[in-house]
């Protein structure tokens, strides 16, 4: 439903389209046959709303769901999300006890983590369910295999005393965006030596998972028991050079859409935006767009100083950004096109025509992970597809 139906329209809105999320994880569920979904909605469900995205991805299938950090996860449960949800980023003197409270699953990649996790347990009397993270190859976080069957023993340890039990056995890959690259093989062997180490050691875990949206989609091989997906549920592609998301059953569920602020005619010559450095070639229209850095629109879309900037719709055309992105808004040359202020211009979307996030992240030189996740809370987020639930 669109939240501002019969009141004001905004001058600039995210417009998720939760039915998309919804049947992104439906596609996802079927290409990873037994192997459940993890939706990924860290980082604010990589902009689309944490909560209604959650719900969406339950509504297609997602039997547990994944955030970075604690507070993502606490706020999904109190927000009164159900079912399986695990947090994996913690730091020492983390909330532990509110996470045990909150029957979010953690995740430990070395001793002294197992040992406040299970502190925390013995304080609050509940058994907490823990994750064992290791370090294939990514080299970011995990234990050091040399230092696996320690974190292990550890844990199996705390579970012998009832304060831990060990679910989950898990990790992450480093280059999953390239299949053929040799350090995806490497660490699906890495990973199976370490769940037979594990288990060797007495490890029953329900789930054991590496993949994320990359290897759902390109490497059957790595699905395990669960998937973490974060960008294909939103419809974007992880991998853009190899698989367009239309390609894999999913669609867009984000669009940034902004209402033209002002519509003016300017002589030749007239330079455009700080610094000038885009001037006009011609007697043309300059149209405003009330949209700036602060809300998420990259600076790097700027256009002028050193090639075209990032592309618009608007009047039914493709431009593109003109001089620099300022905080609060950007200007595009629209020629001799008959445009308004209150026209709609439409940054990335799903539909046919429209320009998208990976257009953006390609203009911007970075990945479309990126440009969905920078918008900001300033702007009002507007749902469609599917009621939010509160
Ligand atoms: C963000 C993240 C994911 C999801 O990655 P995508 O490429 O968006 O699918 C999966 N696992 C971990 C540990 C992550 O941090």
């Amino acid at each position: 439903m669109d939240e501002h139906a019969g009141g004001p329209v905004p001058h600039a809105q995210v417009r998720v389209d939760l039915s998309a999320i919804r049947d992104n994880v439906r596609e996802l569920n079927i290409r990873t046959g037994a192997a459940e979904v993890m939706a990924v909605v860290k980082a604010d469900a990589y902009g689309h709303g944490l909560v209604p995205a959650a719900r969406a991805a339950q509504a297609g299938g997602a039997t547990w769901l994944g955030t970075a950090v604690l507070g993502e996860a606490l706020a999904l449960r109190a927000a009164g999300v159900t079912g399986r949800l695990m947090a994996w980023l913690c730091a020492p003197g983390e909330r532990w006890a509110d996470a045990l409270a909150a029957d979010v699953d953690v995740s430990a990649s070395a001793p002294w983590a197992v040992a406040e996790i299970a502190a925390a347990a013995r304080e609050t009397g509940r058994t907490a369910r823990l994750h064992l993270k290791v370090d294939t190859g990514l080299g970011r976080g995990g234990a050091p295999r040399a230092e696996w069957t320690t974190l292990v023993d550890t844990a199996l340890k705390a579970q012998a005393d009832g304060l831990v039990n060990v679910v989950g056995l898990w990790s992450h890959f480093a280059i999953a965006d390239a299949p053929e690259h040799p350090v995806n093989t490497a660490q699906v062997a890495a990973f199976r030596a370490a769940l037979a180490a594990a288990e060797a050691r007495g490890a029953r875990p329900e789930v054991r998972h590496l993949a994320n949206s990359a290897a759902t989609l390109m490497a059957p091989q790595s699905h395990f028991d669960l998937v973490r997906t974060g960008l294909a549920t939103y419809g974007l592609s992880p991998v853009p050079d190899a698989v367009r998301p239309d390609e894999v059953g999913l669609r867009p569920a984000m669009s940034v859409r902004a209402r033209l602020a002002l519509v003016k005619r300017v002589p030749a010559g007239h330079g455009v935006s700080y610094g000038h450095f885009y001037v006009t070639d011609r007697e043309t229209t300059l149209a405003l767009v009330p949209l700036g850095y602060a809300d998420g629109v990259p600076r790097h879309g700027s256009g002028g100083d050193g090639g075209p900037g990032a592309p618009v719709l608007v009047g039914g055309r493709i431009r593109q950004v003109a001089g620099r992105v300022c905080m609060d808004q950007f200007v595009v040359d629209v020629g001799d096109d008959d445009v308004r202020a209150g026209d709609e211009v439409v940054l990335f979307g799903d539909a046919a025509g429209e320009p998208t996030a990976q257009d953006w992240a390609r203009a911007c030189r970075t990945i479309s992970y990126e440009i969905v996740t920078r918008f900001a809370p300033r702007l009002p987020r507007t749902y469609v597809g599917e009621e939010p639930q509160r």
